[in-house]
């Protein structure tokens, strides 16, 4: 049955984008739409989204919303010349330098910023008269929207879909900002939007959406855990039967090493010689002094807690000891940029840091390294390693979330798997599985095996795109 979606979420590849979110929003929109489904994806207009290198239309819709400053307007470009995405402009809330904040923070006033967001959006769909079958909402910006569709008969018959990213952001914002909201106070409550004295936009996706999905299966269960709940465990075991663990997709159209115009050689696993040219590049740019078969290591990560930074803190003494060189492209928190400069400082030849935002470097490092290091101390999805795999750079990850359901352990023996995992969240374990990738690395041939059993998956978005399409006619028959 074709259905009409909007599909909601603060950041979209390539209008606008700080992690995988975007990657996901930009790309199962389309996947969803050669399924044969009305989709139509609305996100902020920041000020980075007219770098995109898309086409705007103003719309005469005006956006005012009671308790909000300003009024806000609508825009309205494309995704794949097939998706229409409508941009909401307000100035005073998103025409600024970053979309969330400093890397590694909030700016003050995001609860406003994102209350403003989710009333929006309903309030545009009405103008548009576009009333959706499901609106699909994607992480704590988002959270609201289930909440405020309860109390407005506009949408009586949308169903809602909240999809869980990473439930390490919440959106937990002081009681004293819920006026704000324009929400109200009997919502304020354990079975509602509370958490422990706060708001929660994040609890009222959990609590308020029909159906509830996240980035992986595994990922899917860990969260009912203490462990990795964050908090919100208790809820999410509550609603296991409407929670789907669904893994995310890769966009080939974007990371795809025999058609990305962004490395400086073009290969494939006919033409894997020519990956040892991307290589290159990277000794160039980044100044590297190697021997012939010193490995390049690489990391493309926002510098959070999350990403197992602390681990690589841990093993820097033992790493400084290999023959290998350490590519580092990520911002974020202040504490591990600081110590990725130290580092790179300390020893030029062999360890580089790029502490910025940079998505054409992305694909140049991933292209010209042969292995991707990936320790986080969680993983709700992960797409790097995906597109690693793709580019036949062997990912080394921490065995949890999505990268215990994307990556399978190689054995040399039966020449089958695509990366290396480690269980436990020690330098000593990360280490060990490291020295195996080493060891497979000094055979010429294992080791091209490797490459090319990754290079051979596939992990497009057609298998999700229509797992998510059972769910949304599932969700329209309760
Ligand atoms: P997360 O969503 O937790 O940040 P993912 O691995 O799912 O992690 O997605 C990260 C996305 O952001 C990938 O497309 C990755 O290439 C990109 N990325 C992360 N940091 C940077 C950076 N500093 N420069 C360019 N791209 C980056």
């Amino acid at each position: 049955m074709k259905l009409k979606i909007l599909f909601v979420s603060a950041e979209v590849h390539p209008f606008a984008k700080t992690g995988g979110l975007a990657d996901v929003s930009g790309a199962l929109p389309p996947a969803l739409y050669k399924l044969g489904h009305d989709i139509r994806v609305i996100m902020p207009k920041y000020s980075c989204t007219s770098k995109a290198g898309k086409k705007m239309q103003p719309l005469q819709v005006d956006l005012e919303l009671p308790g909000f400053s300003q009024k806000g307007t609508l825009f309205q470009s494309e995704l794949n010349d097939s998706v229409p995405v409508y941009l909401i402009e307000h100035d005073g809330y998103y025409n600024r330098e970053h979309i969330y904040g400093e890397p590694g923070s909030d700016y003050p006033d995001s609860l406003e910023r994102f209350a403003y967001f989710c009333r929006a959006i309903l309030e545009a769909a009405k103008k548009l008269d576009f009333k959706p079958d499901i609106i699909h909402c994607n992480d704590w910006h988002t959270g609201l929207i289930p909440v405020y569709l309860k109390t407005d008969p506009w949408f009586s018959q949308t169903k809602t879909l909240f999809s869980i990213h990473n439930l390490g952001y919440q959106g937990n914002f002081p009681y004293s900002q819920l006026v704000t909201t324009g929400l109200d106070e009997s919502l304020f409550r354990e079975e509602g939007i509370e958490f422990y004295g706060q708001i929660s936009f994040i609890k009222g996706g959990l609590i308020f959406a029909d159906i509830l999905t996240t980035v992986s299966p595994a990922y899917s269960k860990e969260i009912q855990t203490p462990e990795l709940g964050f908090g919100m465990e208790g809820i999410l075991q509550k609603r296991s039967n409407q929670l789907h663990g669904i893994l995310n997709g890769v966009d080939y159209t974007v990371w795809n090493p025999e058609t990305d115009p962004l490395i400086p050689t073009r290969y494939g696993p006919q033409s894997l010689s020519r990956k040892k040219q991307c290589r290159e590049d990277l000794v160039k740019m980044f100044s590297l002094r190697l021997n012939k078969r010193t490995p390049i290591l690489c990391m493309i990560t926002r510098l959070s807690e999350q990403k197992g930074i602390d681990l690589l803190m841990q093993a820097r003494g033992a790493l400084d000891e290999q023959d290998i060189a350490l590519l580092i492209l990520g911002t974020g928190e202040t504490r591990y940029e600081s110590f990725l400069q130290q580092w790179s400082q300390d020893r030029p030849d062999r360890i580089a840091t790029a502490l910025m935002f940079d998505e054409p470097l992305g694909h140049r490092i991933l292209a010209g390294s042969d292995m991707l290091l990936m320790p986080s101390s969680y993983e709700p999805c992960g797409l790097t390693q995906m597109y690693a795999l793709k580019y036949g750079t062997v990912p080394i990850v921490r065995d949890i979330g999505g990268l215990k359901n994307s990556i399978q352990e190689f054995s040399d023996k039966t020449g089958k798997g695509t990366g290396f995992k480690f269980k436990v969240p020690k330098a000593k374990y990360f280490l060990k599985s490291l020295q195996k990738a080493l060891s497979c690395f000094n055979q010429t041939a294992t080791w091209k095996k490797l490459m090319l059993n990754g290079m051979a998956k596939d992990n497009s978005w057609e298998v999700s795109a229509k797992q998510y399409s059972r769910l949304y006619q599932k969700s329209l028959r309760s």
